[in-house]
């Protein structure tokens, strides 16, 4: 049990850890190789390559920004009843599942309430704990996660299409069989250790494989969570089984989540709810 959980808190250390890396790669790679190979400042086409390379950077700027920001704004407004001191008082160490297990979401349900052992707090309308974010998304933070998602999920994608195209001007590697995606890591492999393919060559490959991954994982996440808000329920919920009909219609759960301006928050990461109304959106008793 108390091994188990050493292992939780050090995930939750090394997973943002890993998370920072990754982003640190990505902007090391796109500025210093992906941008200066793939659109050269050639004498042939000076304005052509100067407006597309400008216009990939603002949209790899974009994704990144916007992909960081709602990250900072998840860890900014954690969720948790902090206006409940009722909740707070009621803080104490759930008992172990009837299989005597320790989980991460041994959570107990006390008035719509969970306890997370890892945040060690009472949690408003908790659905699950992030590891990449260190603390529980519920009732103030959903919205910043699923727009973190989404956009880590595109920026991915993105970096994967000019890593893919890297890889095709720089070493002329051709992607036009379908197979070569699947061929590429083991055959790179292979080759770098009989000394045919560079130490850069093959961490490039293997980056593809790590954005293709974390890409189509974010967006799986990022569909189940935007289902789960529209029906009103959360992750925990599911997991218990304890899953019932929302009567709130799917628009008003998804206003209660993104607020009116939720627009905005597509496209910067800010807040779309006003305090107050999200202050009163806690409040409202929540049926399990
Ligand atoms: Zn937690």
């Amino acid at each position: 049990m108390l091994a188990r959980m050493l292992r939780l808190r050090l995930l939750n250390a090394v997973a943002p850890a890993y998370f920072f890396a990754a982003t640190a790669v990505t902007f090391v790679l796109y500025f210093c190789f992906f941008l200066p190979t793939i659109f050269p400042s050639s004498a042939q086409s000076p304005t052509g390559g100067c407006s597309a390379s400008l216009l990939h950077t603002l949209v790899f700027l974009f994704l990144m920004l916007n992909a960081l920001g709602n990250y900072i704004m998840t860890v900014r407004y954690p969720a948790e009843s902090a206006h409940d001191p009722a909740a707070a008082a009621r803080r104490v160490v759930p008992p172990p599942g009837p299989d005597g297990s320790d989980r991460v979401d041994a959570h107990y349900l006390l008035d719509g309430r969970h306890f997370c052992k890892l945040c060690e707090k009472v949690i408003l309308r908790r659905d699950h704990h992030c590891f990449f974010t260190g603390n529980c998304i519920g009732n103030r933070n959903m919205r910043y996660f699923i727009m973190f998602c989404v956009h880590t999920s595109c920026a991915c994608l993105y970096s994967l299409v000019l890593g893919v195209a890297f890889l095709t001007v720089e070493y002329a590697i051709s992607f036009e069989n379908p197979l070569t995606f699947l061929t590429l890591l083991p055959l790179s492999t292979g080759y770098f250790f009989i000394g045919g393919v560079s130490g850069l060559q093959l961490f490039l490959v293997i980056m593809l494989y790590v954005w293709l991954g974390i890409g189509l994982v974010c967006a799986g996440f990022c569909c189940q969570q935007v289902l789960l808000v529209a029906r009103g329920q959360t992750w925990c919920q599911l997991q218990r089984g304890t899953l019932v009909e929302s009567r709130s219609p799917w628009r008003s759960n998804l206003r209660d989540v993104f607020g009116t301006r939720w627009g905005l928050g597509l496209v910067l990461p800010v807040q779309t709810v006003e305090t107050g109304s999200e202050d009163a959106a806690d409040r409202k008793p929540h049926t399990e």
